[in-house]
């Protein structure tokens, strides 16, 4: 008989009780060093007293009014998210598909009222990964994922990532614009180089397209920056965050220029839960700490200290690992071993990581985890490495 709760994940059978900055306790007691942070989510870690707090006390005055009325959270929020970005307008919705599929409207939006509505095309990249909704599964293009739910939704292409002579050869006249990730997350934690990101941007103005960007998984503060494309000097025109945005509360935010927003007029997009002022408090919370002077060094550091020792695993144990990839605390260990068998050894040593594309072992810590946590971490992968060696490169391991 199929579960009351729709099998569409394949769940580790693991019940969390409570958490403590990047630790989990499961209802048997057991301790695990949570690497996965809900899939890059739960950015202040489990139970963080400012974002408890704030939660707790928009809860006790307002949690839900709609937009149909001023919601002073959500102007604060976005007035903060315009003044530490490029962005000059941001609207605010549920899920990081919801906020790709508001990306593409806007692109589209501005296209057809500077009077190219023919452009409406994205061009997006081999390995991407942007939301299950019909229209960004075949942003996404991934044909495991599309299969059996009918005919792609028109309007996306796939290049190679990386490859600007493949990306210029895919402009033509319907093209509206650019969809990137700066760093691929699902697609196996693979980065896009900095000079491809800055010639995106030059192609992106050379043929008066828009550039998008993808932040969902890999802004907010993942990368030691508050936007990872902030690391190649340039901007995007719109862009979509998620995940950690509001440290685990569900909520989705596209920001753009004012090029862009202008266009988005009353009636032209919308969202019964966006930006409501429980969301919005959570977030503006999440904004207190990483925006915190100081606060987005310390990833950096932090992250620079992992991968010395990630590096290191890789050298040790070359029959598991291959490289180590990313940025800051968006990490990739490629495995050699089933990406399958080093995460179950992993869990067992009490690390819990998220798999990838690629065969690739997904590292994604809270960004408030320490720099001894990462340390416990790198030795909890040696151990699960060990496990996982061959058995005669064990022998001689020993
Ligand atoms: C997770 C993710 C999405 C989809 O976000 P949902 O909140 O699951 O809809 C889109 N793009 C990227 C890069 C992601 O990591």
């Amino acid at each position: 008989m199929i579960p009351a709760l729709m099998p569409t994940y394949n769940r580790a059978d693991l019940v969390f009780e409570r958490g403590e900055g990047a630790w989990l306790v499961a209802a048997d007691g057991r301790r695990f060093l949570d690497f996965g942070a809900g899939i890059a989510t739960s950015s202040l870690g489990h139970g963080h007293p400012h974002l408890v707090a704030a939660i707790a006390a928009q809860a006790g005055k307002v949690m839900h009014v709609s937009n149909l009325y001023r919601i002073p959270e959500a102007e604060r929020l976005a007035e903060r998210l315009t003044a530490a970005t490029f962005a000059d307008s941001v609207f605010f919705c549920n899920s990081g598909a919801e906020a790709n599929e508001g990306m593409v409207k806007l692109m589209r939006k501005a296209m057809a009222e500077e009077d190219h509505p023919e452009r409406y095309r994205v061009i997006c990249f081999e390995g991407a990964f942007h939301g299950r909704t019909l229209a960004m599964l075949s942003a996404t293009g991934n044909a495991k994922y599309l299969k059996g739910f009918g005919p792609r939704v028109d309007g996306f292409e796939h290049v190679p990532f990386n490859n600007l002579n493949a990306v210029r050869a895919a402009i033509g006249p319907e093209t509206a614009g650019i969809l990137v990730e700066p760093v691929q997350g699902e697609g196996g934690i693979r980065p896009a180089s900095l000079q491809f990101l800055r010639d995106l941007r030059s192609t992106c103005d050379e043929f008066g397209l828009l550039l998008g960007m993808d932040e969902i998984q890999c802004g907010m503060g993942r990368t030691g920056k508050l936007f990872a494309h902030e690391w190649a000097g340039i901007t995007p025109d719109v862009m979509s965050a998620a995940k950690g945005i509001a440290g685990g509360f569900p909520m989705g935010a596209i920001l753009a220029t004012e090029r862009v927003a202008r266009h988005m007029t009353p009636g032209t997009h919308g969202s019964t839960f966006g930006g409501n002022p429980l969301a919005c408090a959570a977030a503006n919370a999440v904004l207190d700490i990483i925006l915190a002077p100081g606060f987005l060094t310390e990833v950096d550091r932090t992250g620079r200290r992992f991968w010395r020792d990630l590096d290191r695993l890789v050298a040790d144990y070359p029959e598991v690992f291959s490289e180590v990839r990313g940025a800051g605390l968006i990490v990739g260990l490629k495995c050699v071993a089933p990406q399958g068998e080093v995460a179950a050894a992993c869990l067992a040593e009490g690390l819990l990581t998220v798999n990838a594309a690629e065969n690739v072992l997904r590292l994604v810590p809270p960004l408030i985890v320490r720099e001894s946590e990462c340390r416990t971490a790198a030795e909890m992968l040696a151990r699960a490495a060990r496990r996982c060696l061959p058995s005669k490169a064990k022998v001689a391991a020993k």
